[in-house]
């Protein structure tokens, strides 16, 4: 019997896009099927939940993302009790749109417009409260999914992927392949997408967008000038929304345009020549398979506060939060960053650097007095507590002459504090402090 090789691939990258439709959407539709075909929209609000005295018990954990803020809804309003999350007493609608379904986005409702706005354009608009913490889970699953059927994949976002099948699967099949991955991504996760497929990333990502909604595209080379030319330049991925006004002032509308133009983008210096690359594929196929983590933080806003007492008591819990979730990456950060805003607009921040063992006992102590420090505003009211570390990547231990014996008392408490916070809550530990 002759065995035949299978093709190879002729083009060194084939670079897959992939991006979820209307994620938050659709990952609350797998868990309420009576919400397919609807309009529906995903909406936050300021966390009300956090500052509350009543215990809670889902760890808010984010395994996936920098970004803590919004992110640590408690999933009390998962159902159609969501009007009880938004609506004030007053009758007031609070909440902004994060992600809006198809059907919706069909009648007028966007991400960013406001849950009250939205609900007058579209009344039978149905609603839910983000579940930060349901979609993180969902998404690890559907990247562990996704990294048993493609050799090199990077996590670009919660909904957005990127792989590299150069090599790997032959350019006649990558068509049937993207296909394939997104009927296998529907059948097991419930969840529609979108694969865009090309040489460069942009042009990947640009093949996925003119896909969606659930949909697949192969850009291949003798294609890409018919696709991006005729593009408005604000539509390209890479180019921002303040470059995109700069070149409009040079008269600069379509990608077209901007290549006759090419000196244009020479004298914008490192900008200019990003816009280039990307424009022309130019050293734009780096997919990374892992990314580390370097810093992460806290942030709330909330109704103004006078009251120091309880100004500390916040502090205090954005503190604890931050330091359990520090704690859970094993994150090893040396460098922290607090920030105070005042509702008359004044703001206040400092950053520091500490070379010691993280512990909560540490980074609760520095918060407290970082945070006295930065209210240089006794009679403003406050509107905002913000705090961040960085240095998560650092594999050095540090260790502190002075504090030796300190550290590692801390340490010790930090162990054990975080087993019983990791079976019972973030709430199961709690300082004196955080009681009015
Ligand atoms: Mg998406």
């Amino acid at each position: 019997m002759v065995s035949t090789l299978p093709p190879l691939a002729t083009l060194p990258f084939m670079i897959i896009h992939i991006d979820l439709d209307c994620y938050f959407a659709s990952a609350e539709r797998t868990v309420d099927p009576s919400l397919k075909g609807k309009p529906l929209a995903i909406a936050n609000r300021d966390d009300t939940a956090i500052f509350g005295i009543t215990p809670k018990k889902e760890v808010p954990f984010i395994e996936t993302t920098g970004a803590f803020s919004g992110a640590m809804y408690y999933d009390k309003f998962g159902d159609a009790d969501w009007r009880k999350y938004f609506v004030e007493r007053n009758g007031r609608i609070r909440g902004m749109i994060v992600t809006a379904s198809y059907e919706a986005r069909k009648l007028g409702v966007k991400s960013v417009m406001g849950l009250g706005e939205a609900l007058r354009i579209c009344p039978t608009l149905q609603v839910r409260p983000a579940r930060m913490s349901l979609y993180q889970t969902l998404s690890a699953k559907l990247f562990a999914f996704l990294q048993e059927r493609i050799p090199v994949l990077e996590k670009a976002s919660i909904d957005e992927f990127y792989g590299d099948v150069g090599g790997w699967i032959a350019d006649h099949e990558v068509e049937s392949f993207i296909q394939n991955l997104k009927m296998e991504v529907l059948e097991y996760f419930d969840l529609p997408l979108s694969i865009g497929a090309s040489h460069t990333r942009t042009y990947a990502k640009i093949a996925t967008t003119s896909a969606k909604p659930f949909g697949t595209r192969v850009l291949w080379p003798d294609d890409v000038s018919k696709a991006i030319d005729p593009m408005k330049i604000e539509a390209f991925p890479g180019i921002g929304r303040r470059m995109a006004a700069k070149l409009h002032g040079y008269g600069v509308k379509t990608i077209a345009q901007l290549k006759e133009m090419n000196h244009l983008l020479d004298g914008l210096g490192r900008p200019g020549k990003d816009i280039h690359r990307l424009i022309y594929g130019i050293n734009d196929t780096t997919i990374q398979s892992f990314r580390q983590r370097k810093s992460i933080g806290i942030g709330r806003t909330f109704a103004p506060i006078t009251d120091r007492a309880e100004y500390a008591r916040r502090c205090v819990i954005l503190a604890k939060h931050l330091a359990y979730t520090v704690a859970r990456l094993e994150g090893k950060p040396t460098t922290y960053y607090f920030k105070v805003k005042y509702d008359t607009g004044n703001k206040n921040s400092h950053s520091l650097t500490i070379k010691r063992p993280f512990s909560e006992k540490l980074f609760k102590d520095m918060a407290m007095e970082e945070l006295t420090k930065l209210d240089v505003y006794p009679t403003q009211a406050i509107s905002y507590i913000g705090m961040s570390v960085s240095g998560l990547d650092s594999k050095k231990a540090v260790h502190s002459l002075f504090h030796h014996e300190e550290d590692r008392r801390y340490g010790k408490l930090q162990d054990a504090s975080l087993q019983l916070r990791k079976k019972y809550g973030i709430d199961a530990i709690s300082w004196g402090s955080e009681r009015l």
